[in-house]
């Protein structure tokens, strides 16, 4: 599921785009399964952003050590800080999708489907 996060696929069915209409542009229900992915809505958008928080920080560290290191012991630190910076925004804004789709794998392991929501999710599947 968490692999599946990842392609930014729905962590429930696989289906690709999940339940994103455009990059940042979501509707509520899978494209595919009809899943409902909003379950417990503000719990679900802290863990998604914290998600985020931790891709984009994750990376910034990531860049930051391989520049060092790289230049060692001429760290040229603007141009440095401009990688940074630019890595933050593509991965902050590229990853936001990514975020969701693998908080919601994250999510659905922890609490798996309820049949309710599975009976719900094959009544609202794209035919
Ligand atoms: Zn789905």
């Amino acid at each position: 599921m968490l692999v599946r996060g990842l392609f930014r696929r729905c962590a429930h069915c696989g289906g690709k785009g999940a339940f994103f209409t455009g990059w940042i542009a979501r509707q509520d229900r899978c494209k595919t399964c009809g899943f409902k992915w909003e379950r417990n809505l503000e719990g679900f958008q802290l863990g998604a952003a914290a998600m985020n928080i931790m891709l984009t920080g994750g990376s910034l560290l990531f860049v930051m050590g391989i520049g060092v290191i790289a230049t060692y012991p001429n760290v040229p630190t603007w141009p440095l800080i401009a990688v940074v910076c630019a890595v933050a925004l593509i991965v902050g804004i590229g990853g936001f999708p990514t975020s969701y789709t693998v908080w919601l794998a994250v999510d659905l392991r922890m609490n798996p489907l309820t049949e309710e929501e599975l009976a719900d999710a094959a009544a609202h599947a794209r035919k």
